[in-house]
C-alpha cells in the first residue's frame, strides 16, 4: 500500500544562498574599497602634508635645542641633509633681520634664497606675533616661463631686489606646474643672553594629489578586479553550500511523497553533512514507524474485522432463521466479543505502556500471592476443561514493584501457557529464590514449543507464529510485547527457553524485598 500525499508546490520566493552571498560579498568588498579610497585618495594629501609639516617643526625644535652649541653649523648641516630642507638663521637686531649666521642650501628651488629681506622680515614678524613663535606658509610652485620665478618666489621677491645671499638668477631647474609645494617656516628664537634669532626652513615636497589621476585610474582597476573576484568566490562558495541543500530538498520532496527509501547525500560542509546525517536518521525512523503503521492497519483491520463479521453474521442469523437461536451460536458471539475486547484492551495497554507516560509505581507486595491470585482466575477452566495448573513455591516472597503491572505480566504469561500448552493441558509455575536474592518466576507448558526462527520475534508487536494452535487462541499478538515493555520498565531480567515438541518456559526475575 503506497500512501499518496498530495504533492504541494513548495516553491519559496526570495533571495537564495547564491544571491545572498554574491550581494553580501560585493557589498563587503565595496565597503572596504570605499574605506581604502577615503584614506588613500581623499585623505592621503591631508595626512601626507601633516607629516611633512611636522618635519619642519622637528627641524626648528632641533635648532632651538642646539642654538648655543658651538657645533650649531654642522648640526644644521646634518638636519638639512636628513630632512632635505634649506636652513637659514639670521641674527635679529632691533626687531629686524640682520646678519645671516647659518646658511644651508640643499634645494635649487629654495624660496628663502629667492626671497627679499623685506618679505623674510614680514614672515619673521608674523612668527613673533604668533602664540608659539612660529609661522609657516605653503606655496605651490608654478613655472610661468623660462627666466621667470614661481608665483611664490615672485610674491616673495616683488622688486627682485634679492638678499645678498641669494646667488640665483636662474629659475629652479626641477620645477614644473603644480608638481611641488614649498613650505617656508620661520621661528623666532632667543638665546640665554637675550640675543634674538630668526630660523628659516624651506621644505619642498610633492603633493600627493599631483598623481591623483593616476591613483584614481589604478584604484578603478583594483576595484574592478576585487569586485569581480568577490563575485567569483561568492559563486564558488555558495555553489558548495547550495548544491547539497538543493539535493537534500529533492530527497525531502521524495520523502514527503512517501518514498522512505530516499537517502540524503552526506556531502559538502560539516553542517550540511550533519543535516544530511540527521535527515537520514529521521527517514529511517519514519520508515520504521510507517512500516509499523502499515502492519498495524493490516493486523488491526483483519483482527477487528473477523470477530465483528462473525458477531454480526451470527446475530442476524439467530434473529432471522428460526431454530438458529442455539446456546452454541450465542457462545460463539460471546467468544468473539471477548476476543474483540482482549484485542482492544491489549492495543490500549500497549500504546499506554510504550508511550513512556506510564511509569511503575513501586510498592512492596507479596509476589507469591499475586501468582496464586492470577491462577485462581483459571479455576473454572481447570474444573470445566480438565486443565492442570501447578504452582511450586517454598515460601512467600515480597518484591518492590508496580503490582498492577506485574499482575499483568503473570496473567499474560499464564494465559499464553494455557493457550499454547499440549494435549495434557498442563502448566507448571515455579518460584525460585536465587542466591543473589532475586526471585524467578518461570511458567512452563508442554506445547509444541517455539522454533529457533520465531524465538527472536515473539516479543515484537503483532508477531504471531503461524502455528495451528491446539485450541482457539484468542490472542492479539500484543501479549508478549506488553510483558516485555512492563519488565523493561522494571529493569527486570526476562527470557524464554523452548524446545520444539517439548514445550516452552517463559521466565522473569525481580529483586526480593528483604525487610531488615
Ligand atoms: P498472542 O496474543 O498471539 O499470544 P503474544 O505476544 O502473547 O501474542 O505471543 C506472540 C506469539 O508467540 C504467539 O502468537 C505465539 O506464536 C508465540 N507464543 C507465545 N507464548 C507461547 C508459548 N507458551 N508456547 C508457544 N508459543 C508461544
Amino acid at each position: 500500500m503506497k500512501v499518496q500525499i498530495r504533492s504541494k508546490n513548495h516553491k519559496v520566493s526570495g533571495v537564495g544562498i547564491r544571491g545572498q552571498l554574491v550581494i553580501g560579498f560585493t557589498l563587503f568588498v565595496l565597503m572596504v574599497l570605499i574605506i581604502v579610497w577615503i584614506f588613500q585618495v581623499l585623505l592621503l594629501d591631508y595626512f601626507y602634508e601633516k607629516t611633512k609639516l611636522s618635519e619642519l617643526g622637528n627641524v626648528l625644535d632641533g635648532i632651538e635645542t642646539y642654538l648655543e652649541d658651538s657645533e650649531l653649523d654642522s648640526i644644521c648641516a646634518d638636519l638639512a641633509g636628513q630632512y632635505d630642507v634649506c636652513i637659514s638663521i639670521f641674527r635679529v637686531a632691533d626687531g629686524e633681520l640682520s646678519e645671516l649666521i647659518i646658511d644651508k642650501e640643499v634645494s635649487p628651488t629654495c624660496l628663502i634664497h629667492y626671497a627679499d629681506k623685506t618679505s623674510l622680515s614680514s614672515y619673521y614678524h608674523e612668527a613673533v606675533n604668533s602664540s608659539d613663535g612660529t609661522f609657516t606658509r605653503k606655496y605651490p610652485l608654478v613655472r610661468s616661463g623660462f627666466g621667470e620665478l614661481t608665483k611664490a618666489s615672485s610674491e616673495l621677491s616683488s622688486d627682485r631686489d634679492r638678499m645678498k645671499f641669494d646667488k640665483k638668477d636662474h629659475p629652479p631647474a626641477d620645477m614644473s606646474d603644480g608638481m611641488f609645494v614649498v613650505a617656508v617656516s620661520v621661528k623666532a628664537l632667543t638665546d640665554s643672553e637675550g640675543n634674538e634669532y630668526a630660523a628659516f626652513i624651506n621644505l619642498k615636497f610633492t603633493p600627493v594629489n599631483a598623481i591623483e589621476q593616476t591613483r584614481s585610474v589604478q584604484f578603478l582597476y583594483i576595484a574592478a578586479v576585487v569586485v569581480l573576484s568577490a563575485v567569483v568566490f561568492a559563486l564558488i562558495f555558495s555553489g558548495r553550500i547550495a548544491r547539497p541543500l538543493e539535493k537534500m530538498t529533492r530527497s525531502a520532496e521524495l520523502m514527503a511523497e512517501g518514498d522512505f527509501s530516499t537517502q540524503f547525500n552526506e556531502e559538502g560542509y560539516r553542517e550540511t553533512r550533519r543535516l544530511a546525517k540527521t535527515l537520514n536518521y529521521a527517514v529511517d525512523e519514519i520508515s520504521k514507524t510507517d512500516k509499523l503503521r502499515r502492519e498495524l492497519i493490516a493486523n488491526v483491520s483483519h483482527d477487528l474485522r473477523t470477530p465483528l463479521t462473525l458477531i454480526s453474521g451470527y446475530s442476524e442469523m439467530m434473529r432471522d432463521i428460526p431454530g438458529e437461536n442455539t446456546p452454541e451460536n450465542s457462545q460463539l458471539i460471546i467468544d468473539e466479543t471477548r476476543r474483540l475486547a482482549t484485542l482492544v484492551n491489549d492495543m490500549l495497554d500497549f500504546s499506554k505502556y510504550s508511550s513512556g507516560l506510564e511509569i511503575p509505581e513501586l510498592r512492596i507486595f507479596n509476589l507469591t500471592e499475586s501468582v496464586r491470585r492470577t491462577m485462581s482466575r483459571y479455576n473454572e477452566l481447570v474444573r470445566m476443561h480438565g486443565y492442570h495448573i501447578e504452582f511450586d513455591a517454598n515460601s512467600d516472597v515480597f518484591v518492590s514493584a508496580d503490582e498492577r503491572m506485574i499482575l499483568q505480566v503473570i496473567y499474560n504469561l499464564i494465559n499464553n501457557a494455557v493457550n499454547y500448552t499440549g494435549h495434557d493441558k498442563t502448566v507448571y509455575i515455579k518460584q525460585t529464590v536465587k542466591e543473589n536474592g532475586d526471585v524467578r518466576i518461570s511458567i512452563t507448558d508442554t506445547g509444541k514449543g517455539i522454533s529457533e526462527s520465531d524465538m527472536s520475534h515473539i516479543w515484537d508487536r503483532y508477531y504471531r507464529t503461524d502455528n495451528t494452535h491446539v485450541r482457539a487462541v484468542t490472542g492479539s499478538g500484543l501479549g508478549l510485547s506488553i510483558v516485555s515493555r512492563l519488565l523493561q520498565l522494571h529493569s527486570a531480567l526476562y527470557g524464554v527457553e523452548s524446545t520444539e515438541a517439548v514445550g516452552s518456559t517463559f521466565w522473569f526475575e525481580l529483586k526480593t524485598y528483604v525487610n531488615n
